[in-house]
């Protein structure tokens, strides 16, 4: 077994329980009552699957790829995303669209899925989780170089504070290649952006 496979989950659910109980004890809610007294297990069930990415290095589902020179550019678009962010452990729900110029290797499309997964069950920042894509599919994957870019809907600004629905946040990260040349970079974002983006 490899060392990069996911290891056995360390959340200690029963901890999050407790804070949970807490926290509607907290906002004046009845921890008692019919409705909540499930949530705390409830909880702690969706934050260990949602946290499931801090105990895992997405990388390793890079490992299994396949020899094949194929000199253009892969572009995918569309990969859904759900991550939590780690300023107010609320949602940001979006697309990532991921694009890499292949040295040699490439990796099927649902790995690429996963590696999204990976980093964003965790929390997260939306520029961080963009960078840290961009550097799996350029450093570990061994490309000549890659493009990320993220779309989100963050809930923290749309369901409280500015209160702006319907605003989407959108981050870019460009590696090796795609870094260095302008024309090149620009050439995939168009890729990227056909269709437009936020549909
Ligand atoms: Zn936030």
């Amino acid at each position: 077994m490899s060392e990069t496979l996911p290891k056995k989950s360390t959340v200690d659910k029963p901890r999050i329980e407790r804070a949970v109980r807490e926290i509607l004890a907290a906002i004046g809610e009845d921890p008692e009552r019919e409705g909540v007294l499930g949530t705390p297990r409830r909880v702690a069930d969706a934050y260990e699957y949602l946290f499931s990415g801090l105990n895992e290095d997405p990388t390793h589902h890079l490992e299994v790829g396949f020899a094949e020179d194929y000199g253009n550019v892969v572009v995918v678009r569309d990969i859904h995303l759900a991550s939590l962010c780690e300023h107010h452990l609320l949602p940001f729900i979006g697309k990532a669209h991921l694009a890499y110029a292949p040295k040699g290797r490439v990796v099927g499309l649902s790995k690429l899925a996963r590696v999204v997964e990976g980093y964003a069950r965790r929390p997260q920042l939306q520029e961080r989780l963009t960078a840290q894509i961009a550097d799996a599919l350029y450093g570990y994957l061994g490309s000549w170089g890659s493009v990320v870019v993220i779309e989100a809907d963050h809930t923290c600004m749309t369901m409280r504070g500015v209160q702006k629905p319907g605003s989407i946040t959108v981050t870019t990260a460009a590696r090796g290649v795609f870094e260095e040349d302008d024309a090149r970079r620009a050439e995939v974002l168009g890729l990227i952006y056909r269709g437009g983006l936020g549909r």
